[in-house]
């Protein structure tokens, strides 16, 4: 069967480059970079090396990059660290309504803390309003994050934008780019950010890696406590292998990131004019043109979000959609309900995103079953029958 991959927001394949430049630290190049002897000065040297190939990345020092298990641990660091670091200061906290949950959920849990939280809402879009940011800022304010790009709609806040806002009040500035990172530009001296997540394995890195930047004198309290890795903000032993593929992916994105997201946005552009072309009543998810170039959402009227999956996986089709109704909770994604769907809408929505090994023929082939499947669905939709 047909095999075509086409969830690169859920994560990357790595790229066999990366694979091969790992490999030696297993076994050959094995040391805790820690250790004084040659096993440990040869992973130490791989380790600034990787660290001075990330930070030359986004345009940061390398005594400004924290390597950590990936971009849920880096979110969590971030709003937690900032958070307990600056309790005596304020106690107020603001990010927006489509975070990840790697942002939502530290975000409660300090409220259960006796922190407050303003999610700024988003336009029908998904952008956040550099006005309404301006209006929440209290004299209580310690913090504000926002993504660089949503993983469910592909939306691109204007972070520098937003930033200047609240370091003009010299409140600290937070931005998960774990989508943006390896795809488009991102520069911590252009997005004007005192933190910033990313995470190896939607880059073509390997899983459990990523890194926090941490601008130059920021206050963050640290949760991992042990050894004085990472200058004291990290303890653990080093994921050396990891962190060596990190900084090999980064060099292959500094290589490719700009070939590939050119044919990413024609073939994206493609999808967002043949899908509606071929499938009636379809609504595109996210902004129209501020949006990455891999990632495709759209609503399929009348169809349940999951059973699209299914049946396109069927076909050796992966996708994504914003649907939960195998999970506890019923509730469709909060992204596409604060963008203001109705929760039938919701629930019939469908993520596609490209990548490195994504080909014309992988877009060819969805575009030729995907209006089959939406039409035996939604033949079979009570729904759909009513109309
Ligand atoms: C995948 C993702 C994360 C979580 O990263 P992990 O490395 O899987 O923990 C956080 N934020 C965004 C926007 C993501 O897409």
């Amino acid at each position: 069967m047909k095999k075509v991959y086409l969830d690169y927001a859920a994560t990357t394949p790595t790229d066999p480059q990366v694979l091969a430049a790992m490999e030696p630290y297993f076994f050959e190049k094995f040391g805790n970079a820690s250790s004084l002897h040659a096993y440990g000065q040869e992973a130490k040297k791989a380790l600034e090396d990787s660290r001075q190939a990330l930070a030359d990345f986004i345009n940061a020092r390398p005594e400004e990059i924290v390597f950590t298990s990936g971009g849920t641990e880096s979110d969590n660091s971030a709003l937690l660290g900032a958070a307990y670091a600056l309790e005596k200061k304020g106690n107020h906290i603001i990010t927006s309504a489509i975070e990840h949950h790697a942002i939502i959920e530290p975000a409660k849990f300090l409220e259960k803390k006796g922190f407050k939280v303003t999610y700024l809402p988003v336009d029908k879009d998904g952008l956040v309003s550099p006005d309404d940011l301006k209006k929440a800022l209290t004299d209580k304010t310690i913090l504000v994050s926002i993504m660089h790009a949503n993983n469910e709609i592909g939306t691109i806040q204007p972070i520098a934008q937003l930033a200047k806002i609240a370091k003009e009040k010299g409140i600290y500035f937070h931005t998960d780019t774990v989508q943006t990172v390896g795809h488009i530009p991102v520069d911590v001296e252009q997005l004007n950010v005192d933190l910033l997540s990313l995470s190896a394995h939607k880059f073509y890195g390997p899983k459990g890696v990523g890194a926090l930047y941490v601008r130059k004198g920021t206050r963050l309290e640290t949760f991992l406590r042990g050894g004085d890795q990472e200058r004291g903000r990290r303890a653990s032993t080093h994921n050396v292998s990891g962190i060596v593929g990190l900084a090999k992916a980064v060099e292959l994105c500094r290589k490719n990131m700009e070939r590939e997201a050119k044919f990413q946005s024609a073939m994206r552009d493609r999808l967002i004019k043949e899908i509606p072309a071929r499938i009636p009543e379809v609504r595109l998810n996210g902004h129209p043109t501020q949006r990455l170039p891999n990632n495709v959402n759209f609503s399929i009227k009348y169809i349940e979000g999951e059973s699209m999956l299914l049946s396109l996986d069927m076909l050796g089709i992966a996708c994504s959609t914003g649907s939960a109704c195998t999970s506890s909770s019923l509730e469709p994604s909060h992204v596409l309900l604060a963008i203001g769907l109705d929760h039938a809408t919701a629930h019939g929505s469908l993520r596609i995103t490209l990548g490195r090994w994504t080909t014309e023929a992988d877009i060819d082939y969805l575009l030729e079953k995907l209006p089959q499947v939406a039409q035996k669905l939604r033949a079979m939709s009570p729904l759909y029958e009513k109309k």
